[in-house]
């Protein structure tokens, strides 16, 4: 752990191992003031189809600017879950989002995005009048938000996470199953998600042209996903063969450092504008 990140020439923070420090309690309170602030940024990553090479979707990502040595993106989101400040921070997110769509539009750019929620967020009981809310500020043909979910995180609470995503889902919000394939769920509780689409875990993916294995588990989960009528795509894809391979196997989108990795939003623009005259050319 300390030693790879010392390596690395990074000393990342511990959350799990000094929860009482006087370490935590600061950067707690910086957090909630840079969430206080606006001092968080989005970084987002696009999502492509593998049939058309078309641009179809962007993640959204947080990033704390100031903190970029100390904390990855995932220990912020625990330290934020862990001392109620993933209420603010996934909300902070949620309007940002919304921002980033309009200035999108205001480029041209029409285009789905999507946010990752933390199971906390599922259980605060005003959380689907606060989704319906904001998103009733959508004009219609901005269309909507997609809701990121882990697989693992709706196992720790599935029956309450269950019905919290219906309800979300029945308000118009798509859902997507996020990490696929990286941790433990049972087939029969994934099959009743209102999901329609599922993210396959990097995992999987990262060794994909090496490992058999994980081409029949991937090649499988394709399938059974469409059987279901889900939407498939493939996270962590960072060369060709990775992408032509999925392709092959009928996955329908990729994200993964072979097209980007997360960009700022004025990156964004430069990339996507690339990426459509590039498009043209081939097309
Ligand atoms: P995730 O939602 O599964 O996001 C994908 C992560 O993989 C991102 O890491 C992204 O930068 C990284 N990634 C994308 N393509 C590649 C690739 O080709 N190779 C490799 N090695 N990595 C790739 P990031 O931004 O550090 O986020 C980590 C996790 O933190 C996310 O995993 C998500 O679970 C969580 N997270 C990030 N932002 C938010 C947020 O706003 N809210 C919540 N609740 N969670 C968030
Ligand atoms: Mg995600
Ligand atoms: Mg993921
Ligand atoms: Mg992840």
């Amino acid at each position: 752990g300390s030693d790879r990140a010392r390596e690395r020439g990074m000393a990342y923070y511990k959350p799990s191992r000094d929860s009482f420090s006087a370490d935590r309690l600061t950067i707690v309170s910086e957090l909630r003031q840079a969430l206080i602030d606006n001092r968080l940024a989005l970084h987002l990553q696009p999502k492509v189809a593998l049939a058309s090479n078309e641009v179809v979707g962007l993640e959204a990502l947080i990033r704390w600017p100031e903190k970029q040595d100390q904390l990855r993106p995932d220990e912020i989101v625990d330290l934020a879950e862990q001392t109620g400040l993933i209420k603010p921070l996934t909300r902070w997110v949620l309007e940002q989002t919304l921002v980033v769509r309009s200035r999108l539009l205001d480029h041209g750019w029409a285009l789905n995005l999507s946010v990752n929620i933390s199971p906390n967020n599922l259980r605060e009981p005003d959380f689907p009048l606060y989704v319906q809310r904001l998103m009733s500020k959508l004009q219609k043909h901005q269309g909507t938000i997609t809701f990121e979910v882990t697989e693992t995180s709706m196992m720790q609470d599935p029956t309450n996470s269950l019905s919290a995503l219906r309800l979300l889902n029945d308000t118009g919000i798509p859902i997507s199953i996020d990490d696929f394939g990286s941790g433990y769920s049972s087939l029969s509780y994934i099959k009743q998600l209102p999901a329609s689409e599922i993210k396959i875990d990097r995992s999987l993916i990262s060794d994909l042209a090496a490992r058999a294995e994980d081409r029949v588990i991937v090649q499988t989960t394709i399938d059974m996903c469409h059987s279901l009528g889900y939407r498939v795509v493939a996270e962590g894809v960072e060369d060709d063969i990775t992408a032509d391979l999925l392709r092959d196997m009928g996955c329908d989108m990729i994200q993964g450092y072979l097209l980007t990795p997360p960009l700022p939003f004025d990156e964004l623009l430069g990339w996507l504008s690339q990426a459509g005259s590039e498009r043209q050319q081939l097309g």
